[in-house]
């Protein structure tokens, strides 16, 4: 099969799916593209939902491309079109409305959907979710000063939402159930910094805590404590959307498995972005990355190898938060080894690395984007590094570039 002449479906039409699209016909695809997403929205990028979009002066979306352009690119963009089914056999896939579409290559990148709370879905509170734009576009207009606002879960949804509240004048508690901020960065540097820089700004934070219930104007602490509320945000993570991988055969545990070519089990079957799960190098393990660098060039690597340009995707995961004025960087897996930290927690600009015999397995720059860059190159080249250097305050990260 000429795979540069095959019919493309994509499912997912966010970040993942939408460069993909553009990367195919980058790649030289000239089969029909088909891009299907359930949002009445074009493919936009997810970061401003959490940043830009609370807290602009008015929202203003920044999609990956215009109606036209996407017409001059060829790709059939399909939005508010929900797919409910897929067939391997039929090799076809199938929207909530009747309408279907063959396949000669399919690929998923159906992303994931945040993990519900229900426990506070009683009624007695307005609770919400942020995922998409209309949520974003919700929580905008519900960010109004002097409201009560509860955040359960203090990870990066919980405290880039805390960031924007604070700024339109809301009163913010973080609700976390781990013993601190980020846990899942594993740092205890960044988990430091991160109590500090939300008190320091006004957000209540309390860590090691359990949400029992809503009630009528709170939330209640399994220890009975009430936090007055007007309205309750949960970011307690997310789940892979694997529904139609499951309709085609393909079985899961935490995402849909893909080689480092985003091929799954399934022949002419690719997955991409937050719901593909690929070995990590950094992590030691199979991971689903759940970041817009990931989703973005993951779906590049992937869309290239479905064109017929044979590429290995294996970089390792990096992502950034903007909370207040701090911009906080992550790449590979913190928590991998033993931490040096480098700089001053305190004052708001330091550097961590995680060692693990002798590689950088992973790091975090706040307000040191030009360490991050080192950083970034450390992780991906799995140099050997010396510890007692690292270690000094006066050695200059950069060199531990060098051969
Ligand atoms: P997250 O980063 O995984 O954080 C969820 C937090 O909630 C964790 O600290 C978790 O603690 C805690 N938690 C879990 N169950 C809880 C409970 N019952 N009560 C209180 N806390 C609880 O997920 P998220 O913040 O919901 O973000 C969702 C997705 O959006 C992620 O894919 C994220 O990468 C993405 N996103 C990314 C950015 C960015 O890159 N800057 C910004 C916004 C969103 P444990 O770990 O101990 O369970």
């Amino acid at each position: 099969m000429d795979l540069a002449k095959t019919r493309v479906v994509i499912v997912g039409a966010g970040q993942a799916g939408g460069r993909a699209a553009e990367a195919l016909r980058a790649a030289g695809h000239v089969g029909p593209i088909t891009l299907i997403g359930e949002e009445a929205h074009l493919p936009y990028e997810r970061p401003q939902l959490s940043k830009s979009i609370l807290l602009d002066r008015e929202p203003n979306p920044a999609f990956i491309r215009t109606q036209n352009d996407w017409a001059e690119l060829d790709v059939t963009l399909s939005t508010s079109s929900r797919v409910v089914a897929a067939d391997i056999d039929r090799r076809e896939i199938g929207l909530a409305n009747g309408r279907a579409f063959a396949f000669d290559q399919l690929l998923l990148a159906t992303g994931t959907h945040p993990r519900r709370m229900p426990e506070v879905e009683s009624g007695a509170l307005p609770v919400s979710y942020l995922r998409c734009m209309d949520d974003a576009l919700a929580l905008r207009r519900a960010l109004q000063p002097g409201k009560n606002v509860v955040l359960v879960g203090g990870g990066v949804i919980g405290l880039e939402v805390a960031s924007a509240a604070v700024a339109r004048g809301c009163n913010v508690v973080v609700l976390e159930k781990a013993a601190t901020l980020l846990p899942q960065a594993g740092s205890p540097a960044l988990s430091r910094f991160a109590q500090e820089l939300h008190v320091a700004k006004g957000a209540k934070i309390m860590c090691g805590v359990s949400v029992k219930r809503a009630t009528v104007g709170a939330i209640e602490l399994e220890d009975g404590t009430l936090i007055p509320a007007d309205m309750v945000l949960v970011g307690i993570g997310v789940e892979a959307s694997v529904d139609l991988a499951h309709q085609l055969g393909l079985t899961t545990l935490h995402g849909i498995k893909v080689d480092t070519s985003g091929a799954t089990a399934i022949d002419g079957v690719h997955a991409a972005g937050d719901v593909a799960e690929q070995w990590s190098r950094c992590h030691d393990r199979w991971m689903r990355l759940e970041n817009w660098a990931n989703a973005q060039n993951q779906a590049i690597a992937t869309a290239k190898n479905m064109a017929g340009e044979a590429t290995a995707y294996e970089a390792p995961p990096w992502f950034w938060s903007d909370q207040y004025d701090s911009n906080i960087q992550i790449v590979g897996h913190p928590g991998g080894g033993e931490e040096i930290v480098r700089g001053d927690v305190a004052g708001g600009r330091f550097t961590t690395l995680s060692i693990r015999d002798n590689e950088v397995v992973g790091g975090i720059a706040v307000n040191s984007a030009r360490d991050m860059s080192v950083l970034r190159r450390l992780v991906a080249s799995r140099k050997a590094v010396c510890r007692s250097d690292l270690e000094n305050p006066n050695f200059e990260l950069k060199r531990s570039l060098a051969s």
